[in-house]
């Protein structure tokens, strides 16, 4: 298992167009280059060349990367309207977010909405002022407009002394002033594993794990992605399930996988802060907890508001 002080759970929040994807293609193109051993590269924009060409881009809703010796999960968020409340259960699974902000738009509408979603969940941004190359980049006013927003959602103080990371995702460079950039991301990997909080839930207590978003696969059926709030969860494990109406039902684990990268890694077990995929329990849904069938008091509803379409 992963050394829990190592792991790194951010979301990727911004305003359509701001640079989402173009910057966690480059944090992963980037991050072979920090490791040891063989780099592997794997870009995002490879699988995404279709939805480029129309117009449309797509981002994994799970990227892992490897940076030095740390684990840094990144969960993207809707860049539309959210329909179902799926951002405000992304921000329930990490412990820190990205805000990405275009250094030339500065804050839209949809910046607002997940700021206020992450605020809520009293998550520390990090703010990542996007697009520093464009000719016509305006950070300090930018700068400005951000601090205005957080001071509206009424941030937290600890928020509200949010670090700051200048960065082009196209151009691969990052820093901590918009005069003194680097051609590397390195500033803004540093800033995710100094500033974010590492997990701190406990792999010794019963399981329970949440599930945050489904996906599905034609082999695996359901897919059940989450965080695993605590304890630990193996392949083969009998679980118990329960639903949002709070009734109970036995399951299998029939597969358990991490992610590299973009892609889904089978592992035999995942502890307390790790963000899993789990195959095989039918009919699985979103907001359903999954617990040691010893211990059901791990059973517990994840509470979720209506959903809400509102962008401002
Ligand atoms: P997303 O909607 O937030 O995922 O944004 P994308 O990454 O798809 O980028 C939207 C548009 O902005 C694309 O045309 C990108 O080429 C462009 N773009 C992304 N990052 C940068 C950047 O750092 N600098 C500049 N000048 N353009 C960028």
């Amino acid at each position: 298992m992963h050394n829990r002080e190592k792991i790194r759970n951010i979301a990727i929040i911004a305003h359509v167009d701001h640079g989402k994807t173009t910057l966690v293609d480059r944090l992963l193109q980037q991050s072979g280059q920090f490791r040891d051993n063989e780099a592997i590269q794997e870009r995002a924009m490879d699988s995404n060349d279709l939805e480029r060409e129309r117009g449309i881009t797509i981002l994994a809703k799970n990227t892992a990367i490897s940076y030095k010796d740390h684990l840094i999960n990144i969960v993207d968020t809707p860049g539309h309207a959210d329909f179902g409340g799926e951002v405000e259960r992304i921000m329930k699974m990490v412990d820190g977010v990205l805000l990405v902000v275009d250094a030339f738009e500065g804050c839209m509408p949809q910046t607002k909405f997940v700021l206020r979603k992450a605020l809520e969940q009293k998550l520390t941004p990090i703010v990542v002022v996007n697009k520093i190359d464009r000719p016509n980049a305006r950070p300090e006013e930018v700068i400005d407009e951000v601090l205005e927003l957080f001071i509206e959602l009424e941030a937290n103080d600890d928020q509200l002394e949010f670090p700051v990371v200048y960065a082009s995702g196209l151009q691969g460079i990052s820093g901590l002033s918009p005069s003194e950039l680097q051609s590397t991301m390195e500033p803004l990997f540093d800033k995710i594993v100094e500033h974010i909080p590492a997990p701190t839930e406990n792999p010794e207590e019963p399981l329970q794990f949440q599930v945050t978003l489904l996906d599905y696969n034609e082999y695996l059926g359901r897919i059940a992605i989450g965080r695993v709030n605590r304890g630990t969860v193996r392949q083969g494990q009998s679980v118990a399930v329960m639903n949002r109406d709070g009734q109970t039902k036995q399951a299998r684990v029939e597969k358990l996988f991490g992610f590299q990268g973009l892609k889904r890694v089978e592992m035999e077990e995942a502890g307390a802060g790790d963000i899993i995929a789990i195959a095989g329990i039918k009919e699985i849904n979103i907001g359903e907890t999954i617990a040691d069938p010893q211990h059901p008091e791990a059973l517990e509803v994840l509470k979720i508001d209506e959903p809400t379409m509102q962008m401002t």
